[in-house]
């Protein structure tokens, strides 16, 4: 693509980095160069970059935080936009974020506001566009529980539009954005959260994060969870995973079997192929240990797919984001 960068370098200038390394701006730090990386400070250089590839015939993608994404080791063959509009404002229950503000940082500031419905995401890693796109949720809450409005550039017909809570269809770790063809981009998002407690906020901020350092690994790189829970919706057969092991009451209340629950009882906690290894303190999470390669992390997800099939009957399905697989 060098002839078709120069139309996006002329309106960004050095701003637009060629050959860009993706593993330096992703959580799990493995992935190739991009052939244009560009950091979007304003939705108006996000929606100028789409253009501008669209034009060109440029494959496209954006991302946020990076902290759900596996690039592929070759990288991806066209351009990168990474959201770094960060702006947000308060308008009495209401927040409106920019899709580049960072879930985390929402978490507290809304904590510091007075308001309250927020605090779960306290440590989620990523942004709120990331978050919203794909339902992200822990402790208790989830985007769809307080998202009003998500603004999105179509690229398709070329215009803004705010979609509605009930137009989003969220579903669990999932949206219709995830869905839509061509991708749309996340600009901001609007919340509607109670007023609240700062002190009893600020605790209940503690609790989180506390809890996240006593169940989660520390210190190393992952994308976080690598499948989705298993939903159940009654119609599934269970009866190899019964006959393997008996199945927590409570998962069959929560119509919802923890893909790390599955990964523990097939012992495949540890395993690892070479610098990719299943966490031993969560078996949902893939951790890179220094030099792992998305090939390494690729094999692991498709043996660990393997096994838990083979053995218990129920297929895994990926939560993580494949970026460059197909270029
Ligand atoms: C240690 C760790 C713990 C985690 N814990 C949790 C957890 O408890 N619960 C949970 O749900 N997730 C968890 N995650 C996963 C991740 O943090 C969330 O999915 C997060 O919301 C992703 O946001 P992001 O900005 O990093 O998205 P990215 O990883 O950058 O992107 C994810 C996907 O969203 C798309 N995307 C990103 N921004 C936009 C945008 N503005 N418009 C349109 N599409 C966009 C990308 O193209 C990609 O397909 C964890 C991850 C890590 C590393």
């Amino acid at each position: 693509m060098a002839d078709s960068r120069a139309e996006l370098a002329e309106r960004f200038g050095d701003r637009l980095k060629k050959d860009e390394p993706l593993a330096k701006h992703v959580n799990f730090r493995i992935g190739g160069p991009a052939d244009a990386y560009l950091e979007a400070k304003t939705t108006q250089d996000a929606v100028d970059a789409i253009r501008i590839a669209r034009s060109r015939n440029i494959p496209w993608v954006i991302i946020g935080g990076g902290s759900n994404v596996l690039i592929a080791d070759a990288g991806f063959r066209g351009l990168v936009i990474q959201t770094a509009f960060r702006g947000w404002r308060q308008d009495g229950n209401r927040v409106t974020a920019d899709a580049g503000v960072l879930s985390a940082f929402l978490a507290r500031a809304t904590v510091d506001a007075g308001l309250t419905g927020f605090e779960w995401a306290i440590g989620l890693p990523g942004t709120i566009g990331g978050a919203v796109r794909g339902n992200a949720g822990c402790f208790g809450g989830e985007m769809k529980d307080s998202v009003e409005t998500v603004r999105i550039y179509d690229p398709g017909s070329d215009a803004e539009r705010l979609m509605t809570w009930a137009e989003c269809k969220f579903k669990y770790r999932d949206s219709i954005i995830k869905h839509m063809n061509p991708a749309p981009v996340v600009l901001d998002v609007t919340l509607t959260l109670g007023p609240g407690d700062k002190k009893v906020g600020k605790s209940r901020l503690d609790e989180i994060i506390r809890a996240r350092k006593e169940k989660q690994p520390q210190g190393a790189s992952s994308a976080g969870c690598m499948f989705k829970n298993v939903t159940l919706n009654g119609k599934e057969d269970l009866w190899k995973l019964r006959q393997e092991t008996d199945i927590p009451s409570e998962f069959m209340e929560a119509k919802s079997i923890p893909a790390g629950w599955l990964i523990d009882q097939a012992d495949l906690k540890g395993t690892k192929i070479g610098d990719a290894e299943v966490s031993d303190k969560h078996g949902n999470f893939c951790l890179n240990r220094g030099a792992a390669t998305a090939d390494q992390v690729m094999q692991l997800v498709s043996l660990i797919k393997t096994k838990i099939r083979n053995r218990f009957g129920v297929q895994l399905e990926e939560e993580v984001q494949l970026i460059g697989f197909d270029s």
